[in-house]
């Protein structure tokens, strides 16, 4: 941590160095434009240089610690407003003035009342809980019945969570008081004594002091039992023959909790040291931030880091931070995205004009670390479960069929300008209605929940998995080629056969067939989609339960 911290302290003064040398250069452009302004045949222009010069340094000087500068800069800022607004050329006695603003600015250049203690980083509570996303937990399983218990470690090996089996109360106690697992699953009635499961985890729970999740699983539908169950605090209760799948979904809400991913952030700001100043500060605590410091530049790579949210400035060359944003919400896939203005701007006015255009927020500089941070982080919180709503399958949460079209869209996008490879899967489950006939819709939904929550644990994050129809499910893998595809998924395959479906007694398994296709051998969306769809056709012809590359 402190090194981290000490990091963080370097970045900054670093920062505050290079600030100060781009300095040099904006003063000595300050003067070539006082000196041509006094020339007769000067430009209404010039003026809106200096102007913008001068902005800038306001904002940006006092959010990097140069508060006297920035002062100064605020004030000169204010008086030539109106100049601009006017349209003229400045009058003898506004250069004049202009010139005197000029010498003051030039006072602060030389000693820029450098603040080091804004750097000071403050600690926040969820900075060490992002990016902490560890991929398999152990969970202990106490069971006296033998062959369950392998059954259901086998199972819950599948879907990441890797099981040690006691057959009673001894092992586990001891056991716990060396590593605390991320979840207890315990039997209730054991040979000789009915409630050892009970008094176990009474005894475990006086043993450790964090809270441990706890499943109970039992033969008994007793509501005394159930009772007991909730007393002792256990988190679900479960009746055998278990469901598999409920076990995980349970599991996954105890102990998947505090790994969001990271928010992605595109930072649009004309000032290289503002931008990189907001970027250090975004990724200390926790998130992924992109610098864009031109902002005709904006549009291409918005598909590319696809962002949780925009930090925009204001006022930049080109084309201002407003004008951005109403070019920005004329597109479909970025309505939503919210964006943060950040501006030296406190007229209000200009305020509700960013707000009208499509912004969400503003932000007056100098930023505070510390509130630039909690802003960000509430913004796209909202906006990441409200997207979720319109662009996630209810049921399995994977993405839906839309959005996983135009995912898919744009991964080709950046793979025909990276020149990589992608491969396309199309997987759809082997007789299926036969399924949904024998053993209930009930049954066939857990059967869909089960293959995502697989597919999910066992492909890359940068993969893509979407429900792409009824128990059809499409993925895309980035940077892969069709050889290394039909390998992780025949793993897939391989292990969602293995998975003991239940309904009341019966435990059945199911399959699924597979149809690959890869970019750039197919060049485009349709043309990959319905390659892998005809793989498919074979696989399903082929007698199902397999995999199919097609050739090319
Ligand atoms: P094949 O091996 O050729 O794919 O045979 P299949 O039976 O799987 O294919 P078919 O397309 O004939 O049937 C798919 C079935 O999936 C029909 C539909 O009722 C069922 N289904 C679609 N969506 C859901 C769902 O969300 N839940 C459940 N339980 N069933 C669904
Ligand atoms: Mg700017
Ligand atoms: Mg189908
Ligand atoms: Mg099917």
């Amino acid at each position: 941590m402190a090194d981290l911290k000490d990091k963080f302290h370097e970045q900054m003064k670093a920062l505050q160095k290079a600030y100060a040398s781009e300095l040099q250069v904006k003063h000595r452009q300050i003067k070539e434009i006082y000196s041509e302004l006094q020339r007769s045949d000067c430009n209404v222009a010039l003026l809106q240089d200096l102007h913008r010069i001068v902005h800038n340094i306001a904002g940006s000087g006092a959010t990097l610690g140069f508060s006297a500068l920035s002062k100064a800069a605020r004030e000169f800022d204010t008086y030539l407003k109106p100049i601009i607004k006017s349209n003229s050329l400045p009058t003898a006695g506004q250069l004049a003035q202009i010139g005197a603003s000029i010498q003051a600015l030039g006072l602060s250049f030389e000693n820029p009342g450098l603040r080091e203690d804004i750097y000071k980083p403050v600690p926040m509570a969820h900075r060490e809980t992002v990016n902490n996303i560890e991929n398999r937990k152990t969970v202990f399983l106490v069971e006296d019945d033998i062959s369950l218990a392998e059954m259901m470690a086998v199972q819950l090996g599948q879907f990441g969570y890797d099981v040690e089996l006691f057959d009673g109360q001894e092992g586990v106690t001891a056991a716990v008081q060396k590593k605390v697992p991320a979840a207890l699953i315990m039997d209730i009635m054991f040979p000789g004594n009915d409630v050892l499961g009970f008094e176990t985890v009474a005894k475990i729970h006086d043993m450790i002091e964090m809270p441990l999740p706890v499943i109970f699983v039992s033969a008994s539908r007793d509501f005394t039992a159930r009772l007991q169950a909730v007393r002792l605090g256990g988190d679900a209760y479960f009746v055998k023959p278990v469901d598999i799948i409920e076990i995980v979904e349970v599991l996954d809400s105890l102990t998947y909790r505090d790994t969001p991913e990271p928010y992605r952030i595109l930072i649009v700001e004309d000032e290289p040291q503002l931008a990189e100043y907001y970027s250090i500060i975004l990724k200390r605590d926790g998130m992924i931030a992109e610098v864009v410091t031109d902002p005709m530049l904006v549009m291409q790579t918005l598909g590319d880091f696809n962002p949780d949210l925009i930090v925009m400035d204001v006022y930049m060359p080109k084309c201002s931070g407003l004008e951005l944003a109403a070019v920005i919400r004329q597109i479909k896939d970025f309505v939503s995205v919210p964006i943060v203005f950040l501006s030296v701007e406190t007229n209000i006015q200009t305020q509700l004009d960013a707000m009208r255009l499509g912004g969400d927020d503003f932000l007056t500089k100098p930023i505070q670390p510390d509130r630039l941070t909690s802003l960000v982080i509430s913004r796209a919180q909202r906006a990441r479960i409200l997207r979720s709503h319109m662009t996630c399958d209810s049921l399995t949460g994977l993405l839906n069929h839309s959005t996983t079209k135009l995912r898919l869209d744009s991964e080709i996008a950046r793979a025909r300008r990276q020149n990589s490879k992608i491969s396309f899967g199309l997987i759809d489950i082997d007789n299926f209605k036969n399924i949904n006939d024998t053993f209930g819709h009930y049954a066939g939904d857990q059967v869909i929940k089960s293959l995502s929550r697989l597919l999910m644990q066992r492909l890359r994050k940068t993969d893509i998995v979407g429900r792409y129809g009824g128990e059809e499910f499409a993925v895309i893998l980035p940077e892969t080629d069709g050889t290394v595809a039909v390998k992780v998924l025949d793993e897939i395959r391989e292990s969602f056969l293995k998975i003991g479906h239940q309904k009341s007694d019966q435990s059945f398994t199911v399959t699924f067939s597979c149809g690959i296709a890869c970019f750039p051998s197919f060049d485009n969306a349709t043309e990959l989609i319905n390659a892998a769809d005809g793989a498919l056709y074979e696989a399903k012809k082929g007698g199902r339960n397999k995999l199919i590359l097609t050739a090319q």
